[in-house]
């Protein structure tokens, strides 16, 4: 799809959700794709987005190599998310980044607070709140608030919380936006991080403000 496609789609979402046109951001997600299918499908349209344009990416050398490159172009304003698993040794490749969207344990925020140090600035994180389902990553319900503070703590700038619903059950998918975003009510955390290309009408209609879109855009 293009990006006028998929931005009709999140329009058509907002509105039928009763949701202000704008109050949901699309994060395009350039996993895996070379800086010209970014160009070709996302900035050549950039116009349609708010500045800056977001990107996400999933695995830190990638994520390196990318703004590298992408520092030798003439790209628009661009900022880059890390929305995939953090591991020790890759967190100085995240240097660049503007929202972290999946921190999920006390040794990865004191990591991130220590490069921080190092870089002179912190990037923004989301916490990671597992889904219920089986699934490797995310913070359990009752670990939320106490890792909160520690990210606060640390001197972290905390927004709100991500999630990834499991996979083709739209109803389940639904529930989990909707616990996800009470869990963010609670810590009073504005940012929501949730609905990918399969699911981003239901996060939507559960109060989403950031939907992570990859495949909907490139393929
Ligand atoms: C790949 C990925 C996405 C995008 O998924 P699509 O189904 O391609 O839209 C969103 N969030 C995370 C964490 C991902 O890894």
């Amino acid at each position: 799809m293009t990006l006028n496609q998929v931005l009709s789609e999140l329009r058509a979402a907002e509105t039928a959700a009763g949701r202000p046109a704008g109050s949901v951001r699309l994060v395009a997600v350039s996993k895996g794709q070379s800086l010209e299918a970014i160009e070709e499908k996302v900035l050549l349209h950039a116009a349609e987005l708010p500045s800056p344009v977001m990107l996400a990416e999933n695995r830190g050398q990638e994520l390196r190599d990318k703004v590298r490159e992408a520092q030798t172009r003439s790209w628009p304003p661009v900022e880059w998310h890390f929305i995939g698993p953090l591991q020790r040794n890759k967190i100085k490749y995240l240097q660049q980044v503007s929202l972290i969207h999946t921190l999920e344990a006390s040794w990865q925020v004191q990591a991130i607070a220590q490069a921080a140090e190092g870089w002179g600035r912190a990037p923004a994180a989301l916490l990671q709140l597992h889904n219920g389902e089986e699934q490797k990553h995310g913070v359990a319900p009752e670990e939320l608030k106490p890792l909160y503070h520690e990210a606060v703590e640390a001197g972290l700038d905390v927004r709100g919380l991500m999630v990834m619903a499991p996979y083709g059950d739209p109803d389940a998918a639904r529930r989990v936006f909707a616990e996800t975003a009470r869990h963010a009510a609670d810590l009073g955390l504005g940012e929501l991080s949730m609905g990918m290309s399969d699911d981003f009408i239901q996060a939507v209609h559960e109060g989403a403000t950031l939907v992570r879109i990859g495949r909907r855009l490139f393929l």
